[in-house]
């Protein structure tokens, strides 16, 4: 078994001590479901022919049809992809959707392909794993290096293989092919809502709460747009090239305006000092809430002792790791995980699915409204957890979602049914 595997499944033994459950549940979670690995062949542009090494995983169903993006990157391997299918598992349930968990790579820097390339192996992807997912068994989505129109060419590709048009075969398409108004900002929006529900019980004052989002991308951008909206003070920024601190605050519009006219956070426009800063420097930075959306690991038990934020919203998947959170419990920041801080993606995702199954498309009021009806709720049934047990955050979420899924194998009947 693969180390990230290994420690993923840490969780579910941790969560596991705070329910009393049937033996049936941990055995039934113990591996994956499936698991399928192909390799894919396509023709490259300059004639010659390469294989490169995909998977696939369905890690439960119990929920209902699996659910899991699929990622294009070098170092995939079926250990890191079993880990994401089993955290997807959790991070469907922990918002109710009816969905399992499963996650998808090709081992490839798409940088590195052509259009045409990527075209063809997204296409193989599809051909390689047609029996394996479908819109009633396994929804693949964007993840790290795909995108709307890689997901465009997969529904397509799937189409012709079942002969008829099968939009819900996979979610994050482009408006045009059947995806979901709203979708762009899901994850953002999701965060957003979570922290503004949960803001009393946080002890947080808009007007004086400073906020620095690592990652200014799709996911850290919107977030610090909205939070900047309801009167947060945005003081740090940063991308994969610079890192701003400015501690009277920023419009994140303008910032991204600045970005979008030059190319490069540099020298965007600040409330007062502005100052240039390193990546790493800046999670340190004096704030209040740090909001991690850009990648894996960025907060470890080297940094983590200096971390100034009391709260820390992790809107990228896994950017603390175990010794991270070891060392944030400790010094007593409140960490909102992952599989609750951004399961606004997916469960905007859910609802493309469900409008390609109706074929009714729902206004953008609609979908901002079904998605503050999920977050919300959910946000609070994990912090009652949370108090309840006296555990932190991140255990609260996986103790919330266990026991849905443990529900639900139960209501088969379990060991306690059969034996008495
Ligand atoms: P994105 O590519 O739009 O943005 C990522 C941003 O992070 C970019 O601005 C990039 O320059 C920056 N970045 C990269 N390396 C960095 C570094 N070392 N330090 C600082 N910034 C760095 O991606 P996104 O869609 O915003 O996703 C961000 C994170 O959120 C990822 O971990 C992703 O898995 C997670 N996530 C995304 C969604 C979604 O719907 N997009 C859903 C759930 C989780």
């Amino acid at each position: 078994m693969g180390q990230l595997f290994h420690e993923a499944r840490k969780r579910l033994k941790q969560a596991a001590k705070y329910l009393e459950l049937d033996p049936d549940v941990l055995e039934k979670l113990k591996y994956p479901k499936e698991t399928l690995a192909a390799s894919l062949l396509i023709r490259m542009d300059d004639g010659s022919r390469r294989s490169f090494k995909a998977w696939r995983c369905r890690y439960d169903d119990t929920r209902g049809p699996t659910k899991g993006g699929i990622r294009y990157h070098p170092s995939v391997c079926l250990d890191e992809v079993m880990a994401l299918a089993f955290w997807m598992t959790f991070k469907c349930a922990v918002v109710n959707l009816p969905y399992g968990g499963a996650k998808g790579g090709v081992a490839v820097d798409a940088s590195s392909l052509s259009k045409s390339e990527l075209e063809r192996l997204s296409r193989a992807y599809v051909k390689a794993f047609a029996n394996f997912i479908g819109p009633d068994r396994d929804i693949p989505a964007p993840d790290m290096y795909t995108n709307a129109m890689i997901m465009g060419w997969m529904a397509d590709e799937y189409s012709a293989i079942v002969g008829q048009p099968s939009p819900a075969v996979i979610t994050g398409k482009p408006l045009q092919l059947g995806g979901s108004l709203g979708r762009d900002d899901a994850t953002g929006r999701g965060g957003y809502y979570v922290l503004r529900h949960l803001e009393k019980d946080l002890g947080v004052t808009p007007e004086k709460a400073r906020v620095i989002v690592q990652g200014f991308g799709n996911v850290g951008y919107h977030c610090a747009r909205m939070l900047h909206a309801d009167g947060y003070r945005i003081v740090g920024v940063s991308d994969s090239q610079t890192a701003l601190y400015a501690p009277d605050g920023m419009d994140p519009l303008a910032v991204r305006e600045h970005k979008k006219r030059t190319g490069s956070l540099r020298g965007a426009p600040a409330h007062g000092r502005m100052q240039e800063t390193s990546n790493k420097a800046l999670l340190e930075q004096e704030c209040d809430i740090l909001v991690p959306s850009a990648m894996e690991n960025q907060i470890d038990a080297q940094n983590a002792p200096n971390i100034q934020a009391r709260i820390v919203m992790e809107m990228a998947n896994g950017p603390i790791t175990p010794g991270g959170d070891q060392a944030l419990n400790n010094k007593g920041v409140i960490v909102i995980p992952d599989i609750l801080a951004n399961a606004g993606g997916v469960t905007v995702s859910y609802f493309e699915w469900v409008q390609n199954k109706a074929g009714y498309y729902w206004t953008l009021p609609d979908v901002h409204a079904r998605l503050q009806q999920i977050m919300e709720p959910e946000a609070r049934r994990v912090w009652d957890i949370k108090l309840e047990k006296q555990i932190d955050m991140r255990t609260a979420a996986y103790v919330h979602a266990l026991d849905r899924i443990a529900a639900a194998v139960t209501a088969h009947g379990g060991k306690a049914y059969f034996s008495s």
